[in-house]
């Protein structure tokens, strides 16, 4: 059996989103269970459509999430170069050959002829082809004139990996441009060239690609190349499923997520299920998993729904894995101005704390800065919550009063401090949504906080009760 060789090809026009990597992330993950070849080839033909650093973005997001590719840009291989605009002499030579066995022609009309036959095909209710027009003395083809497929039009059926039985008509397949006047090819046909070339044996990529298959199909028969496995995967929708999430659409460049706290084992969970699942409930895989279990026959022929909600919940999963050594690693850029000064110590107790409470990296902030720093008494915030607002302002001092009572003669470790919480309920006869609300509030006037027996042995014996009188001074 061959090895399977998959490719990862994006043309650079600008940042990737999540539909773009989910492609990547199934070619790798196909290549590297079974132990092939992943490959990262880059699609830039188009130059109207390019767009200036994608090239570095395309390689930063693969590397962030971990995609490593074997050959391809800057890695290199035997089927270098890798940048297609650097491959244009091989593309004339595959062009060359269909123009010799008959299969290919120089374009001779000019845009006002096309124009003319177009309006002719329009005013007959015929749908335009350019096969109804093919010179029948085509000149010379100099490389000024794009370079039409002689197509061989016929009924196809094939197998799609992803979609199923598909077959189309001769009504799909006309004489494309190979080669522009600009003398690029076009994708229609550079692609095929260079997947056969670098023995791809998985195409992987995006249903708008589809409906060009059956020319596709064609152009390998007059090239006799053999069809490689074509996957075609559904669209990723927005989350009402009413439109495609494009760049235009709100679609964030996946390192922004990166910046916001996300971690990349999260995106890449995220991603893969994203349309595809094991079969059973499971939800959280790690890279390992994925690249056990995943397989093409298992990804959904319907668009898959970009739930933002779902990444978040994935993240915080996440985070809650990872070993305190590495989120401490991974949480440096995102510690609050007021812990710079904090040792690696204090920072690491901190993080332990807050570690399951943090659904992104970015809410280490307010999680974490009332341990550095005083906060500012906000008793708005006792107003607004609902449990706390049925009780009168000399009520809530009270508690507080009785509270540092209680905690002035408790020993500070977190063990004594739950049994000394425990005892103020009994001797306040309080509910602990009540009395730890108030409490918690007392020492954070944040909106939400780790255990809060944790909290205040973090905090300790002098902070704790320091903050509690200030909170009863500013009522
Ligand atoms: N260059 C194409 C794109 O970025 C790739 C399609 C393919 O994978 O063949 O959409």
């Amino acid at each position: 059996m061959t090895s399977i060789r998959t490719r990862f090809a994006p043309s650079p026009t600008g940042f990737m989103h999540v539909g773009g990597v989910r492609t990547a992330l199934f070619a790798w993950l196909i290549a590297r269970q079974n132990g092939g070849v992943f490959i990262l080839r880059i699609e830039d033909t188009d130059k109207v459509r390019e767009v200036e650093g994608s090239i570095t973005q395309i390689k930063d997001s693969l590397r962030w999430l971990g995609i490593s590719w074997d050959e391809g840009i800057e890695v290199g291989g035997p089927h270098e170069p890798y940048l297609q605009s650097e491959r244009l002499p091989i593309y004339k030579e595959w062009a060359q050959k269909l123009v010799d066995s008959g299969r290919a022609y120089a374009d001779p009309y000019s845009q006002a002829e096309l124009e003319g036959f177009r309006d002719k095909a329009k005013a007959a209710k015929r749908p335009f082809l350019y096969r109804d027009h093919r010179p029948i003395q085509p000149p010379v083809w100099d490389g000024s004139q794009p370079l039409r497929f002689k197509s061989d039009p016929k009924n196809y059926a094939w197998k799609d990996a992803v979609m199923g039985d598909l077959a189309s008509g001769p009504e799909a397949i006309d004489d494309f441009i190979l080669i522009k006047s600009d003398g690029f090819p076009t994708y229609n046909f550079c692609h095929i060239v260079d997947d056969a070339l670098m023995g791809i044996t998985h195409v992987l990529r995006s249903q708008e690609f589809i409906s060009s298959t059956p020319k596709f199909l064609n152009l390998y028969e007059a090239l006799e190349i053999e069809q490689p496995v074509l996957a075609t995967l559904p669209y990723v929708m927005a989350i009402d499923g009413k439109k495609k999430l494009g760049k235009r659409d709100g679609a964030k460049d996946i390192l922004e997520y990166g910046h916001e706290g996300y971690v990349p084992e999260a995106m890449m969970n995220f991603l893969a299920t994203l349309g595809w699942n094991d079969g059973t409930e499971q939800e959280i895989f790690s890279v390992n998993e994925l690249i056990k279990k995943f397989s093409l026959d298992r990804v959904q022929k319907s668009p898959a729904r970009f739930d933002e909600q779902r990444l978040l919940w994935l993240n915080g999963q996440w985070i809650r894995r990872l070993a305190l050594e590495d989120l401490y690693e991974r949480a440096t850029n995102f510690w609050p101005e007021c812990a710079q000064q904090a040792s690696e110590g204090a920072k690491k107790q901190v993080l332990a704390l807050v570690q399951d409470r943090l659904k992104t990296l970015a809410d280490l902030a307010v999680l974490s800065s009332y341990f550095f720093e005083e906060p500012t008494p906000n008793w708005t915030m006792i107003d607004d919550n609902k449990q706390l607002s049925k009780l009168s302002r000399d009520e809530h001092i009270a508690l507080l009063r009785t509270s540092i009572n209680e905690l002035s003669s408790s020993k500070f470790d977190s063990e004594s401090i739950q049994i000394t919480l425990n005892r103020l309920l009994e001797i306040t006869g309080q509910k602990p949504a009540i009395l730890f609300s108030l409490i918690r509030l007392g020492v954070s006037w944040a909106p939400f906080s780790p255990a809060l027996n944790d909290t205040i042995s973090a905090l300790g014996q002098h902070a704790t009760l320091d903050r509690l009188q200030q909170a009863i001074d500013a009522a």
